[in-house]
């Protein structure tokens, strides 16, 4: 919550990422909630998954009076700034989701979040939503004996619950360095259920579509307190008898969840336009998105206008899940990010030509598990917990949530992440030596493996006490 950013607030909403300061539109807030309002449904913050609640919301019942408060402007959090990759991953394993739900639970949440990417293109186009949409699918390298191993892993897994080379295919050396030409590369896998977006654009058109629906968005609105039967702002309260929370990273900062979710911070840079000479030996002609099978994610796309985008993880987590614009800028963590395009592209040449740097919080629950679920008896909703997976995965939440909302019962509302709860992060300082640990003990593990080429066993145990 707190205050809203203050100054010239435009300009300083379109530093927050190279996506939104490219953005071909004015980011002048939408009016504030001016006092008092009634309505059926008031959802609280709009990103992708406030926002996809919106859309389903007002296109099954049109009747609805559907109010949407965020504290800054839409696509101000997230959605305005992550890596654009609009995937069908889930932050669980099918091995941990048929652990918990059983197997064909696990399969069909990994078919819906297949279909979820169909959808999210099928709308994009229909509402005439340009946001650079380029179905190239996933490439994800293996650049050490380990890495190879895990990708091994990821396609045994998928064959074990039925999902063939059209879903997952292994790749050898010539078939993955001829989608990305990385230094070094020994193998990878590819996927084509991704597509690469442009984030900013996406979340920017879909609360225009939201609004030609009659949604009502207002915006520099901060709700200070979410209620069975009411969203509390400073400037007065929405009263529905429908909540949604659709808060993810900043969920910590509301009374009651300061333990619901963990923010994590991911940090991205973007190159300058580069030319096509080297276009050419880096290859993504498909835009394809790509990664590595390293521990501590890394990320990248080819922009529509021929940048890098990439990014990582590995940013600290801070103290009591604050939640901070000073946290979206971590030097230490550019310049690694640097570096690595460096050594995943020497094309790049010694000085890698980015001009761009930010980052931004994600929403991590303690068991790892994103859930999406309404209580009927509060007529409390909420979505999130997508770690870094949130682009695809809010779009299935939005549709879950309609339909749970208007009490239909569907091939949605019976998936397993449905209503499902994690217990709560421990309190501090417990929370805040775990999480630095593990990503700790993961990026230690990336070095020594690259030194190596051999697997990291205490990397191992903690992803199995991650229970991914
Ligand atoms: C750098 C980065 C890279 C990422 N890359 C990818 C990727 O490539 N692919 C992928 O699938 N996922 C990625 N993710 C994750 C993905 O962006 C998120 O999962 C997704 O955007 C979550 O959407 P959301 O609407 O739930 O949350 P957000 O987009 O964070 O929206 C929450 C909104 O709620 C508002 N809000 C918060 N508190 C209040 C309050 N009290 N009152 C009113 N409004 C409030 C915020 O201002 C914000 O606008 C990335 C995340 C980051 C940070």
């Amino acid at each position: 919550m707190g205050a809203t950013l203050s100054g010239d607030p435009a300009g300083r909403y379109r530093e927050l990422s190279h996506w939104l300061s490219t953005l071909d539109e004015p980011l002048t807030p939408r009016p504030a909630l001016p006092g008092d309002a009634d309505a059926d449904v008031v959802i609280v913050g709009a990103g992708y998954t406030g926002l996809w609640t919106a859309y389903h919301l007002a296109r099954a019942e049109p009747a609805l009076r559907i109010i949407v408060l965020e504290k800054e402007i839409a696509g101000y959090g997230a959605s305005g700034r992550n890596g654009g990759w609009c995937s069908a991953l889930f932050p669980t394993s099918l091995t941990g989701l048929a652990r918990r739900h059983g197997r064909d639970a696990a399969i069909a949440m990994q078919r819906a979040l297949h279909e979820t990417v169909r959808e999210v293109g099928r709308v994009v186009a229909a509402e005439g939503i340009d946001c650079d949409w380029a179905d190239g699918g996933t490439v994800t390298l293996a650049r050490t004996g380990p890495q190879l191993a895990r990708a091994r892993a990821a396609v045994d897994e998928a064959r074990a619950f039925g999902f063939g080379a059209e879903h997952l295919a292994l790749l050898d050396t010539g078939e993955a360095t001829a989608r990305c030409a990385a230094e070094g590369v020994r193998g990878g896998t590819y996927t084509p259920h991704c597509a690469a977006v442009h984030p900013a654009k996406l979340v920017r058109g879909l609360a225009r579509a939201v609004e030609r629906l009659g949604v009502t968005i207002h915006e520099r609105t901060p709700v200070t307190a979410i209620r069975a039967g009411s969203a509390v702002t400073v400037a007065g309260t929405v009263r529905a008898p429908v909540v949604v929370r659709a808060t993810e990273g900043y969920t910590p900062a509301l009374p009651g969840q300061r333990r619901t979710v963990a923010p994590v911070y991911s940090l991205m840079v973007a190159t300058e336009p580069l030319p096509a000479e080297t276009w050419a030996r880096i290859g993504l002609a498909q835009r394809e998105t790509f990664s590595d099978h390293r521990h501590v994610i890394i990320y990248g796309q080819r922009t529509a206008d021929g940048r890098l985008a990439f990014g990582g993880r590995g940013a600290p987590y801070h103290f009591g899940s604050r939640v901070s614009p000073g946290y979206d800028r971590e030097p230490r963590v550019f310049a690694a990010l640097r570096r690595t395009l460096g050594e995943l592209f020497p094309v790049l040449g010694p000085d890698v030509p980015v001009t761009h740097t930010w980052g931004g919080p994600l929403g991590v629950a303690r068991d790892w598990a994103a859930s999406v679920g309404f209580d009927r008896a509060s007529g409390l909703a909420w979505a999130g917990g997508y770690v870094g997976d949130g682009v695809g995965s809010s779009n299935l939440a939005g549709r879950t949530l309609a339909d749970l909302i208007r009490g239909e019962r569907t091939e949605l509302t019976t998936l397993p992440w449905v209503n499902h709860r994690s217990r709560r992060w421990e309190p501090e300082p417990l929370r805040w030596l775990a999480v630095n640990t593990a990503l700790r003990v993961m990026t230690t593990a990336d070095t020594t493996e690259m030194r190596t080429n051999r697997p990291s066993r205490r990397a191992k145990t903690l992803s199995r006490l991650l229970g991914n």
